[in-house]
């Protein structure tokens, strides 16, 4: 996760939220009943997982036309094999990026209700756009490594959304979900009114590659798969410590990524 310092909030949900939460998805698992379901964008109750038809209707998937190494959206068709001026001046470490949706308010309900109010069953359907939107990285891909959480995060937050997603992906292909590979060496900051030079300081060498998982990394092709993409700066530290392992190819794959209208990439 690489928040946005506009529209990410900057308190997790209290212990009584996550408290009464917990309670409730306990409360339904031993009663063995489905409580009614809320679209997690508008609130109204819906019949089955995920968006109510209004909302699902203002998805902003990303398609095609868009910058071959970034993901990026491009207004206008360049042709094949053009890349985004942000590409050119400031290129990744990964090799490419795509993402299942522009980051806005609707992405952003749907990436907190999965991340902080237990909406589990949002992970099929997110997973299932990322799968869609990553084909092309997926159809030759070895392992997806989710980008980890701290344990004192993964901890207070129970479970890993990135570790969520990669699991729904991985049943729509034949890469394995490597959960174990990498590994968050040191806690950060959150990325939260940060520049995006000290985005990159602040996440430099907070990843590496579990010493007894090298052998697993070495000469594969490894999607990484994380909800958010912002300045890319997680991405980046994830895909050094993944090549410094000697990694034959590092992809990136995301719910969502941020879309600065301001930079148009052309
Ligand atoms: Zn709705």
């Amino acid at each position: 996760m690489d928040p946005v310092a506009t529209v990410e909030p900057s308190v997790e949900p209290s212990w009584a939220a996550r408290l009464a939460r917990g309670l409730r998805a306990t409360l339904a698992r031993s009663l063995n009943v489905a409580l009614p379901r809320l679209c997690p964008s508008c609130r109204d109750l819906v019949t089955d997982n995920g968006l109510c038809p209004a909302c699902w209707s203002k998805v902003a998937f990303i398609a095609p036309p868009y910058c071959p190494r970034l993901g990026i959206p491009f207004a206008y068709d360049p042709g094949p094999g053009i890349l985004s001026m942000q590409a050119i001046a400031d290129p990744p470490a990964f090799h490419r990026a795509r993402a299942a949706v522009r980051y806005d308010d609707i992405a952003k309900t749907l990436v907190h209700a999965l991340k902080y109010q237990d909406r589990t069953d949002l992970a099929p359907t997110m997973g299932r756009w990322m799968a869609r939107a990553g084909g092309e990285l997926l159809n030759d891909a070895d392992l997806l490594s989710p980008v980890p959480l701290h344990w004192r995060r993964a901890w207070s937050r129970r479970y890993n959304q990135s570790g969520a997603l990669a699991k729904i992906i991985a049943q729509h292909g034949h890469a394995k979900v490597a959960g174990d590979v990498l590994r968050r060496v040191r806690p950060t900051q959150q990325q939260i009114g940060l520049s995006k030079s000290e985005r990159a300081a602040n996440v430099q060498g907070a990843f590496a590659v579990a010493p007894d998982k090298t052998a697993d990394v070495h000469g594969r092709h490894i999607v990484l798969i994380d909800d958010v993409l912002t300045s890319g700066a997680t991405a980046d530290a994830c895909a050094r410590a993944l090549l410094r392992a000697k990694a034959k190819q590092v992809d990136v794959l995301v719910f969502a990524r941020v879309v600065d209208t301001a930079q148009s990439p052309i």
